[in-house]
């Protein structure tokens, strides 16, 4: 069941919003050659607690992983698609690209972002690759209007993805989100003709999230049980935000 959230609700989420937002944009800034992925955890961690919220992935486990998100931050480092894991041995270089995805609790409701960022100067075809995700995610946002379907917003991010000549990871989806970080429906980034196809409505709030590979679509999940790589090596970009379905059309809960 899709569980659609009504105004007072939505306010709620858009403060989470706004803090996952107000988060990610400091640690954007902190990137650069020499930071190390748990530089931006510590500073994560520590703005969620003056905050009051409650870190969303900190702890966090699946039947698959079997063990507790240890960090606030997923941070993805080329090649890893997404829940990478903050490290100090991890040193940012010039030519990465680092994709900082986060979420919090706040008065009960979750907000969730991802934003991927260039480390330095990166090669034309890495910064096509940001720019083509970020684009896709932007598309489907717009699709986020009552009377469209879920297949408007996966199908969306597919065409945008494959008429530039990258790829749409199938292994990990999007999803509703409220409060509960995981919500129906689950939101592929391309057209699953075996799931469901259900009307979107006011009140239904969703975390779209495209990841995209450069080269082929696999992916695999390291033996840390969390970090999922592309299986070919080349590199993967993930955009996120939570998006409110409303009357006046997408809301965009984790930006100003
Ligand atoms: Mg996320
Ligand atoms: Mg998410």
């Amino acid at each position: 069941m899709i569980v659609r959230k009504n105004m007072a609700e939505l306010e709620k989420m858009r403060a989470s919003g706004l803090l996952v937002w107000k988060i990610l944009d400091t640690l954007k800034k902190m990137v650069s050659e020499g930071v190390t992925t748990y530089d931006l955890e510590v500073t994560a961690e520590k703005m969620m607690a003056e905050a009051g919220a409650r870190p969303a992935f900190k702890g966090y486990s699946t039947p698959a992983a079997g063990t507790k998100f240890p960090f606030v931050l997923c941070t993805s480092v080329n090649e890893e698609i997404v829940h990478g894991m903050p490290s100090q041995k991890r040193v940012l270089r010039k030519g990465d690209i680092v994709s900082i995805d986060t979420g919090v609790q706040l008065n009960g409701y979750y907000g969730d972002s991802a934003v991927t960022v260039p480390v330095g100067e990166i090669s034309e075809e890495t910064q096509k690759l940001l720019d083509v995700t970020r684009e896709s995610l932007e598309l489907a946002i717009d699709k986020a209007r009552p009377g469209n379907r879920l297949f408007d917003i996966c199908g969306t991010v597919e065409r945008h993805v494959t008429s530039n000549g990258f790829t749409v990871v199938r292994e990990f989806v999007g999803h509703g989100i409220g409060t509960k970080m995981h919500e129906e429906p689950q939101i592929p980034n391309y057209v699953d003709r075996r799931s469901e196809n259900p009307r979107l409505k006011e009140g239904m709030v969703l975390a779209i999230e495209p990841m995209v590979n450069a080269g082929k679509p696999g992916s695999r999940v390291k033996p840390d049980k969390w970090t999922a790589v592309t299986e070919d090596g080349r590199y993967s970009a993930h955009f996120e935000h939570t998006v409110a379905v409303t009357a006046n059309g997408p809301w965009v809960l984790t930006r100003p």
